[in-house]
C-alpha cells in the first residue's frame, strides 16, 4: 500500500514494528492494530506527542487516553491495584477491559494523557502486533482509536489512512480487528464501576467479581469528593478566564508575551504556539493551584486548532462547582 508522504505504510512485522518503537520514541503518531480496533499510539510520557494527537484526531476537547502496556507487571507501575483489579487482571489481560485505578505519583505518564486526573486508565491489548510494539518500546503507549474525531473507530489499516493519511507518521498494516469495538472500562476506585460497555461482556466480569458491578453515579454535574471519579479536573483556585491583565493577589496562567507581573505565573506557550500549550495545561494548572492563590488569572486561548480542546477544558476547570 502506498500513502502521501508524510504517512508510512507498513506490514506487520518483526522490522516494521521495531521502527515503529524508534518513532514512538522520536515522539511520533503511529497507528497499530488491537484486538479492539486500531489505536493511534503515542508515547504517554510525551506531552508534545499528545498534543499533536489530540490534533490529529481534530478532538475539541482532551478526554483521558487510556495508557497501553505489555503485561501487569508494567501496569502496576503506574497505577496503584487493589484486590478487585488484580483479579480483573489476572482473569481478563490481555484482553477488552480497561481498568481505571489511581495513578502512582511516578508514573511518568504525562499530565495531558490523564486530562489532569490522579487515576489512570490501563489496559493490556490481545493483539501480537501491539504487543510485540509495547515490548520493544519499554513504556506505555496512549492509543485512543485511530480515527478522526466523530468518525466511527477503524479496524483496518485502511480505514485508518481513510481518515489521517498525512497526519500521523506511520501505520502498522495487521489486518482487521478482531473484536471490532471498543474495550469494557471498569474503575476500581472503590467499587467496581462499569464506565463503557465494550468488547468484554459484564457478565464475564461480574462472574469473577461475584457480585454485580456499580452503576456510574458520578455525573459531569455531580460535585467531586475524594474517591468519586472525576470526569475532569477541577482545580481548587477559581479560574477568571480571558483575563487581560493579573490582579494583585492572583495567580498568572499566561499565553503569548505575558504582562509584567509580581505574582506567581505560568506561561503554556511563550512563543503562542498551542501544542506546546496543550501539552502544559495541566501540569501549569496544578503548579498554580498548589501555590495557594485563591483565583487564577487566564489569559485568552485562541479558539483554532487545539485552541479549542484547551478552551473547552478551561471553561470547565472555571465553571462553578460546591465542595
Ligand atoms: P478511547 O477513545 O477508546 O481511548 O477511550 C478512552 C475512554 O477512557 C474515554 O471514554 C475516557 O473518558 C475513558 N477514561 C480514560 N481515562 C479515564 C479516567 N482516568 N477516568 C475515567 N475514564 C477514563
Ligand atoms: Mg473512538
Amino acid at each position: 500500500m502506498n500513502a502521501e508522504p508524510g504517512t508510512r505504510v507498513q506490514r506487520a512485522e518483526k522490522q516494521s514494528i521495531e521502527a515503529a518503537a524508534v518513532a514512538l520514541r522520536q515522539g511520533g503518531l503511529v497507528a497499530f492494530p488491537t484486538e479492539t480496533v486500531y489505536g493511534l499510539g503515542a508515547d504517554a510520557g510525551n506531552g508534545e506527542a499528545i498534543a499533536r494527537l489530540y490534533a490529529a484526531k481534530g478532538r475539541p476537547a482532551f478526554n483521558p487516553l487510556i495508557a497501553h502496556v505489555s503485561d501487569v507487571v508494567a501496569a502496576r507501575r503506574i497505577a496503584i491495584f487493589d484486590h478487585d483489579a488484580e483479579r480483573l487482571a489476572a482473569a481478563f489481560w490481555p484482553g477488552p477491559l480497561t481498568l481505571v485505578l489511581p495513578k502512582r505519583p511516578d508514573c511518568g505518564v504525562a499530565d495531558l494523557a490523564l486530562a489532569g486526573l490522579d487515576t489512570v486508565a490501563v489496559r493490556v491489548p490481545d493483539h501480537p502486533v501491539a504487543l510485540t510494539l509495547l515490548k520493544a518500546f519499554g513504556g506505555p503507549v496512549v492509543a485512543p482509536s485511530a480515527n478522526r474525531s466523530g468518525h466511527v473507530s477503524p479496524t483496518s489499516a485502511a480505514h485508518v489512512l481513510a481518515d489521517l493519511r498525512g497526519l500521523i507518521d506511520l501505520v502498522i498494516d495487521g489486518g482487521l480487528c478482531e473484536v471490532g469495538v471498543e474495550s469494557t472500562i471498569v474503575s476500581c476506585l472503590g467499587e467496581p464501576t462499569l464506565l463503557r460497555p465494550g468488547g468484554l461482556a459484564r457478565e464475564a466480569i461480574e462472574r469473577v467479581l461475584g457480585h454485580p458491578l456499580a452503576a456510574v453515579v458520578a455525573a459531569e454535574e455531580t460535585p467531586l469528593a475524594p474517591g468519586m471519579l472525576a470526569s475532569h479536573y477541577a482545580p481548587k483556585a477559581q479560574l477568571r478566564l480571558d483575563a487581560d491583565a493579573p490582579r494583585d493577589g492572583e495567580a498568572l496562567l499566561a499565553f503569548g508575551p505575558a504582562p509584567e507581573f509580581a505574582g506567581t505565573t505560568f506561561n503554556l506557550s511563550p512563543r503562542g504556539d498551542l501544542i506546546e500549550a496543550a501539552a502544559n495545561l495541566f501540569s501549569h494548572l496544578r503548579a498554580l493551584d498548589t501555590s495557594g492563590a485563591k483565583t487564577i488569572a487566564v489569559m485568552s486561548v485562541p479558539h483554532e486548532g487545539l485552541g479549542e480542546a484547551i478552551n473547552d477544558r478551561l471553561a470547565r476547570a472555571a465553571a462553578p462547582r460546591q465542595r
